[in-house]
């Protein structure tokens, strides 16, 4: 996977998998659609109860496969107490411009675990800054068009819903190939919120929720600072009321 080139999302996590659990179905289908996504993890998931860093650096590089991902790559922001100063801000701001993405998806700035929330907000500063041409750096200045926020553990109501029906299967593929984190009876590890076998449940359950407000399967609910433009405001709603 060549790390340079230009795409169309970047989709940004506080720790390797967070991107999976959250939005792994609607970079699948931008995947599919011919478009492309790279995928930045701000951390390397050092304090992670279960697993080492370096298997869960393989088992991202699967994941980022099974999704169809141009390049996966990591910083080293510090996991549990990820940073967010000057410098991991310029950091990111390079990673941004480097590869130009229109949109870049990123935690919603508030959870209970204060890496998502601060990796969400480092991820709307950075995004922001980059478009600064004042700001110099090795690369010219871009900004993209919108950062999009997915909920990570805490629940935020999305404002809109993309329907991953058909990528939903892939999705939990790539959240499997992460398997030193979730359920597994071999596992002799200590035991976390995220091995528990009602996890992945969980993150099922809250795909089919977002499906249901839009009236499929499968979805998956973002939040954006502006909201999106509708072209099409029948297709918007088209099926939400099957029969009338
Ligand atoms: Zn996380």
């Amino acid at each position: 996977m060549r790390e340079d080139l230009q795409v169309d999302v970047l989709a940004i996590g506080a720790h390797p998998d967070d991107i999976e659990l959250t939005c792994g179905g609607t970079l699948a289908r931008i995947a599919s659609s011919g478009r492309r996504f790279g995928l930045l993890d701000l951390t390397r998931g050092e304090m992670g109860t279960r697993g080492t860093p370096e298997l869960r650096a393989a088992e991202a590089a699967r994941a980022a496969e099974i999704l169809g991902a141009a390049f996966r790559r990591s910083l080293d922001f510090g996991d549990g107490g990820l940073r967010t100063g000057r410098a991991e801000e310029q950091e990111l701001l390079e990673e941004i411009r480097r590869v130009k993405p229109r949109l870049v998806l990123a935690p919603f700035p508030q959870d209970r675990h204060p890496d998502h929330a601060r990796a969400g907000r480092l991820a709307s500063d950075a995004a922001f800054y980059a478009g600064l041409r004042k700001i110099e750096t090795d690369h010219p200045a871009h900004r993209p068009q919108q950062v999009i926020y997915f909920s990570t553990m805490l629940e935020h109501p999305p404002q809109f819903v993309v329907d991953v029906t058909e990528f939903h299967g892939r999705k939990m593929e790539a959240i499997r190939a992460f398997a030193s984190q979730f359920h597994d009876p071999a596992s002799t590890e200590p035991a976390t919120m995220l091995s528990q076998p009602s996890f992945l449940a969980n993150i099922e359950a809250r795909s089919r929720d977002h499906g249901m407000l839009i009236g499929v399967e499968f979805g998956e609910g973002f939040r954006s600072i502006r909201p999106p433009r509708i072209d099409d405001l029948f297709g918007a709603f088209e099926g939400f009321e099957p029969g009338f």
